[in-house]
Protein backbone atom coordinates (compact mmCIF):
# COMPACT_ATOMS: atom_id res chain seq x y z
CA UNK A 1 0.00 0.00 0.00
CA UNK A 2 1.67 2.77 -1.23
CA UNK A 3 -0.79 5.62 0.79
CA UNK A 4 0.62 8.98 1.62
CA UNK A 5 1.28 9.27 5.17
CA UNK A 6 0.90 12.53 7.31
CA UNK A 7 4.77 14.13 7.59
CA UNK A 8 6.31 12.59 10.66
CA UNK A 9 8.21 15.76 12.69
CA UNK A 10 11.06 14.70 14.63
CA UNK A 11 10.39 11.94 17.53
CA UNK A 12 8.79 13.92 20.21
CA UNK A 13 6.21 12.89 23.31
CA UNK A 14 2.73 12.46 22.38
CA UNK A 15 1.86 15.49 24.89
CA UNK A 16 4.53 17.72 23.42
CA UNK A 17 3.80 20.42 20.38
CA UNK A 18 4.32 19.54 16.90
CA UNK A 19 3.62 23.29 16.51
CA UNK A 20 0.71 25.07 14.43
CA UNK A 21 -0.01 22.94 10.97
CA UNK A 22 -1.80 24.78 8.09
CA UNK A 23 -5.53 24.10 7.27
CA UNK A 24 -4.09 22.46 4.22
CA UNK A 25 -2.08 19.99 6.14
CA UNK A 26 -4.85 19.68 8.66
CA UNK A 27 -7.40 18.46 6.18
CA UNK A 28 -4.58 15.82 4.68
CA UNK A 29 -3.99 14.58 8.45
CA UNK A 30 -8.03 14.20 9.29
CA UNK A 31 -8.71 12.33 5.52
CA UNK A 32 -5.71 9.73 6.31
CA UNK A 33 -6.66 9.60 9.85
CA UNK A 34 -9.85 8.81 8.67
CA UNK A 35 -8.79 6.21 6.03
CA UNK A 36 -7.12 4.00 8.56
CA UNK A 37 -9.93 4.31 11.24
CA UNK A 38 -11.91 2.61 8.41
CA UNK A 39 -8.80 0.08 7.93
CA UNK A 40 -9.25 -0.82 12.09
CA UNK A 41 -13.04 -1.19 12.21
CA UNK A 42 -12.46 -3.75 9.35
CA UNK A 43 -9.90 -5.37 11.78
CA UNK A 44 -12.27 -5.09 14.50
CA UNK A 45 -15.34 -6.32 12.52
CA UNK A 46 -17.34 -3.60 13.21
CA UNK A 47 -19.22 -3.06 9.62
CA UNK A 48 -19.24 1.08 9.47
CA UNK A 49 -21.01 0.79 6.09
CA UNK A 50 -23.44 -1.02 6.60
CA UNK A 51 -24.67 0.08 10.50
CA UNK A 52 -26.22 2.91 10.16
CA UNK A 53 -24.87 4.49 13.46
CA UNK A 54 -21.24 3.91 12.14
CA UNK A 55 -21.50 5.47 8.49
CA UNK A 56 -19.67 8.47 9.32
CA UNK A 57 -18.03 7.41 12.25
CA UNK A 58 -14.46 7.37 10.77
CA UNK A 59 -14.40 10.72 9.54
CA UNK A 60 -16.02 12.05 12.45
CA UNK A 61 -13.60 10.53 15.01
CA UNK A 62 -10.64 11.52 12.95
CA UNK A 63 -12.24 14.92 13.23
CA UNK A 64 -12.50 14.60 16.75
CA UNK A 65 -8.86 13.58 17.43
CA UNK A 66 -6.81 15.99 15.21
CA UNK A 67 -9.42 18.89 16.27
CA UNK A 68 -10.68 18.52 19.75
CA UNK A 69 -8.89 16.00 21.51
CA UNK A 70 -5.00 16.54 20.34
CA UNK A 71 -5.96 20.14 19.94
CA UNK A 72 -2.97 21.21 22.04
CA UNK A 73 -0.62 18.96 19.56
CA UNK A 74 -1.22 21.05 16.86
CA UNK A 75 -1.79 24.59 17.61
CA UNK A 76 0.16 27.22 19.51
CA UNK A 77 -0.55 27.73 23.16
CA UNK A 78 -2.59 30.56 24.17
CA UNK A 79 -1.80 33.96 24.11
CA UNK A 80 -0.63 35.65 27.40
CA UNK A 81 -2.16 38.72 27.72
CA UNK A 82 -0.25 40.38 31.05
CA UNK A 83 -1.21 43.23 33.02
CA UNK A 84 0.95 45.04 35.24
CA UNK A 85 1.25 44.64 38.56
CA UNK A 86 0.53 48.28 39.50
CA UNK A 87 -0.75 47.40 43.00
CA UNK A 88 3.17 45.44 43.97
CA UNK A 89 0.07 42.87 44.83
CA UNK A 90 2.38 40.27 46.86
CA UNK A 91 0.21 37.82 47.90
CA UNK A 92 -0.95 34.34 47.14
CA UNK A 93 -4.30 34.06 45.09
CA UNK A 94 -5.69 31.10 44.52
CA UNK A 95 -8.19 30.11 41.17
CA UNK A 96 -10.47 27.26 40.68
CA UNK A 97 -12.00 24.87 40.41
CA UNK A 98 -10.31 25.01 36.94
CA UNK A 99 -12.46 21.87 34.32
CA UNK A 100 -9.48 19.65 32.97
CA UNK A 101 -10.23 16.90 30.32
CA UNK A 102 -7.52 15.06 28.69
CA UNK A 103 -6.68 11.44 26.88
CA UNK A 104 -4.90 9.07 29.15
CA UNK A 105 -1.60 8.48 26.57
CA UNK A 106 -1.99 4.52 27.74
CA UNK A 107 -5.38 3.83 27.12
CA UNK A 108 -6.14 6.56 25.15
CA UNK A 109 -9.10 6.92 27.34
CA UNK A 110 -10.31 9.97 28.92
CA UNK A 111 -9.04 11.40 32.02
CA UNK A 112 -11.27 14.30 33.50
CA UNK A 113 -11.29 16.43 36.87
CA UNK A 114 -10.41 19.71 38.31
CA UNK A 115 -7.34 21.88 38.76
CA UNK A 116 -6.28 24.61 41.42
CA UNK A 117 -3.91 26.98 40.81
CA UNK A 118 -1.96 29.05 43.32
CA UNK A 119 0.17 31.89 42.45
CA UNK A 120 2.49 34.17 44.47
CA UNK A 121 3.18 37.18 42.54
CA UNK A 122 5.95 38.99 42.68
CA UNK A 123 5.46 42.37 42.93
CA UNK A 124 7.58 43.77 40.25
CA UNK A 125 6.60 41.45 37.35
CA UNK A 126 2.60 41.02 35.54
CA UNK A 127 0.00 39.55 36.13
CA UNK A 128 -1.99 37.34 34.45
CA UNK A 129 -6.16 37.52 33.55
CA UNK A 130 -7.99 34.45 35.45
CA UNK A 131 -9.25 33.15 32.58
CA UNK A 132 -5.90 32.49 31.11
CA UNK A 133 -5.53 29.72 33.89
CA UNK A 134 -8.18 28.18 32.06
CA UNK A 135 -7.29 28.51 28.95
CA UNK A 136 -3.86 27.48 29.60
CA UNK A 137 -4.99 24.20 31.67
CA UNK A 138 -7.79 22.92 28.55
CA UNK A 139 -4.68 23.46 26.42
CA UNK A 140 -2.55 21.29 27.93
CA UNK A 141 -4.99 18.84 28.61
CA UNK A 142 -5.84 18.74 24.57
CA UNK A 143 -2.54 16.24 24.44
CA UNK A 144 -2.06 12.00 24.91
CA UNK A 145 -1.04 12.76 28.58
CA UNK A 146 -0.42 11.26 32.13
CA UNK A 147 -1.68 13.57 34.76
CA UNK A 148 1.92 13.75 36.55
CA UNK A 149 2.79 15.33 33.49
CA UNK A 150 0.06 17.36 32.50
CA UNK A 151 0.46 19.06 36.06
CA UNK A 152 4.11 19.95 35.41
CA UNK A 153 3.51 21.28 31.59
CA UNK A 154 0.70 23.63 32.94
CA UNK A 155 2.50 24.47 35.85
CA UNK A 156 6.04 25.38 33.72
CA UNK A 157 4.32 27.10 31.01
CA UNK A 158 2.86 29.53 33.89
CA UNK A 159 6.34 30.18 35.52
CA UNK A 160 8.06 30.61 31.98
CA UNK A 161 5.15 33.36 30.91
CA UNK A 162 5.01 35.46 34.50
CA UNK A 163 7.89 34.39 36.45
CA UNK A 164 6.05 34.87 39.74
CA UNK A 165 7.57 34.34 43.58
CA UNK A 166 5.68 30.91 43.73
CA UNK A 167 3.36 28.94 41.98
CA UNK A 168 1.40 25.77 43.00
CA UNK A 169 -0.93 23.55 40.51
CA UNK A 170 -3.09 20.81 42.00
CA UNK A 171 -4.88 18.51 40.05
CA UNK A 172 -7.27 16.02 40.83
CA UNK A 173 -8.95 13.69 38.07
CA UNK A 174 -10.81 10.48 37.35
CA UNK A 175 -9.10 8.22 34.54
CA UNK A 176 -11.29 6.09 33.14
CA UNK A 177 -8.52 3.61 32.12
CA UNK A 178 -9.27 2.45 36.14
CA UNK A 179 -13.05 2.92 36.29
CA UNK A 180 -13.94 2.07 32.55
CA UNK A 181 -11.72 -1.22 32.22
CA UNK A 182 -8.86 -3.07 34.48
CA UNK A 183 -10.16 -2.87 38.34
CA UNK A 184 -13.55 -1.21 37.55
CA UNK A 185 -12.74 1.12 40.36
CA UNK A 186 -15.93 3.58 41.35
CA UNK A 187 -16.35 6.83 39.55
CA UNK A 188 -15.23 8.36 42.65
CA UNK A 189 -12.06 7.18 42.50
CA UNK A 190 -9.15 10.10 41.90
CA UNK A 191 -5.45 10.73 41.61
CA UNK A 192 -4.65 13.70 43.05
CA UNK A 193 -0.99 15.50 42.47
CA UNK A 194 0.93 18.72 43.07
CA UNK A 195 3.82 20.53 41.73
CA UNK A 196 4.37 23.57 43.50
CA UNK A 197 7.44 25.72 42.27
CA UNK A 198 9.44 28.46 44.29
CA UNK A 199 8.80 29.65 47.51
CA UNK A 200 5.66 27.22 47.61
CA UNK A 201 8.41 24.49 47.78
CA UNK A 202 10.51 26.32 50.31
CA UNK A 203 7.33 27.29 52.73
CA UNK A 204 5.40 24.81 54.63
CA UNK A 205 3.24 27.49 55.68
CA UNK A 206 2.27 28.96 52.39
CA UNK A 207 1.75 25.05 50.63
CA UNK A 208 -0.30 24.53 54.02
CA UNK A 209 -2.11 27.25 53.26
CA UNK A 210 -3.08 26.71 49.56
CA UNK A 211 -4.35 23.08 50.34
CA UNK A 212 -6.52 24.45 52.54
CA UNK A 213 -7.69 27.10 49.34
CA UNK A 214 -7.96 24.24 47.02
CA UNK A 215 -10.19 22.05 50.22
CA UNK A 216 -12.27 25.21 50.66
CA UNK A 217 -12.95 25.86 46.85
CA UNK A 218 -13.43 22.06 46.03
CA UNK A 219 -16.24 22.19 48.72
CA UNK A 220 -17.83 24.79 47.08
CA UNK A 221 -17.33 23.77 43.45
ZN1 LIG B 1 -4.56 4.91 31.20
Amino acid sequence: MNQKVHRIRPARRSNEAVGDIDPAERAQMIGAAARKFEELFDILQLDYKNDHNMQETPMRVARMWVEELLYGRYNAPPAITDFENVERYDQMLVTGPIEVRSTCAHHLLPIYGQAFIGVLPSPDGKIIGLSKYDRIAQYFGARLQIQEELVGQIGSYIMDMTQPRGLAVRMTAVHLCRTQRGVRASMNSRMVNTAFYGEFLTDPNLKAAFLQECLALERNG
